[in-house]
């Protein structure tokens, strides 16, 4: 996709004297007082210091906003939240504080009529916070025999998790089939009985964040990686979520965060059908100690990491 700043995102680019300074989009999940086995986050006090040294280093500015000015300036931030998680109500009250804008991407299944309306991944993330984590893959553990866990790339995508928590992250989004791992997932909620409306904002929150001046995004319907589907599949998840953030919200979201960051030529297709006009990824991305560590030193503001999560290249 044609997605603008895609070029120039991640360079200083030498404009007369000095070098344009570089944009930053952060992306954030859970934001609550205590991490543990599932969930890790930051604090609402984290988050507030957080984003007040980006807007002391930063104008932060809408993706709308983005999309347009980043070509002509330096030094623009998006602020970005992921998966709709019920946590992010205390960081948008905090963004209204401070009069700033952030975008919300929802994975739709949530707000659907399924029976089931957990997305597999943040039911992991919640039976792992429920149970711990050596109780979660004691009892899945028995549903992975045989399935192959290519270590490199678990390494890889999960690098900021200790290596065993890597092996079940990766063999349940990446690994299994998603219809088989949200099978096993859902059979151990069976007996735990997590609900899924716990977790996420309601519909009318995400309503109220519009109002507020927030901007809502797609994430998919499923919240599976679009390049572990086939096109068909990934065809079906996008169309069913656009549609009923459609349904829901009135507006089409023109932002589309895919699910892990991940995707593929097809997909970018997909969105650019769909209405999507901006799209990020993850791939690429800077580790978040480093961007927070980058921030608190602000040396030499050419050489700014550039981004948390980068608008997504066509290749
Ligand atoms: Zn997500």
């Amino acid at each position: 996709m044609a997605t603008p700043g895609s070029a120039c995102i991640d360079q200083s680019a030498p404009h007369g004297r000095g070098a344009r300074r570089a944009h930053l989009v952060v992306t954030y999940h859970y934001i609550r007082e205590h991490n543990s086995d599932g969930v890790t986050g930051v604090t609402p006090q984290e988050f507030a210091g957080q984003i007040r040294a980006i807007q002391a280093q930063y104008r932060v500015v809408t993706v709308e906003e983005f999309a347009v000015q980043h070509v002509c300036e330096g030094g623009l931030a998006v602020i970005t939240f992921d998966d709709a998680l019920r946590d992010q109500a205390v960081a948008a009250a905090i963004l209204d504080d401070l009069g700033l804008p952030g975008v919300f991407f929802a994975p739709m299944r949530p707000y659907s009529h399924e029976p089931d309306r957990w997305c597999p991944q943040h039911l992991l993330h919640a039976l792992a916070n429920e149970l711990g984590w050596a109780e979660l893959e004691r009892r899945v553990s028995p549903h992975l025999a045989g399935v192959a866990i290519d270590a490199n790339e678990a390494d890889r995508l999960y690098h900021y998790e200790v290596p065993h928590k890597r092996r079940l992250k990766y063999a349940l989004a990446f690994a299994l089939p998603a219809a088989e791992a949200a099978a096993v997932l859902r059979e151990v909620n069976a007996r735990v009985g997590l609900r899924a409306d716990d977790w996420y904002l309601t519909a009318a929150q995400l309503r109220a964040l519009e109002d507020a001046g927030h901007a809502l995004g797609g994430h998919g319907f499923d919240h599976v990686p679009y390049n572990t589907l086939s096109p068909k599949a990934q065809a079906a998840d996008m169309h069913r979520a656009v549609r009923l953030m459609n349904q829901l919200f009135g507006t089409l979201p023109r932002a589309l965060a895919y699910p892990f960051g991940r995707f593929t030529p097809v997909t970018a297709a997909l969105a650019r059908a769909c209405g999507y006009i901006h799209t990020f990824t993850t791939e690429d991305r800077i580790d978040a100690k480093f961007v927070r560590d980058e921030i608190a030193r602000r040396a030499n503001v050419a050489a700014d990491p550039p981004v948390g999560r980068r608008p997504a290249q066509e290749s």
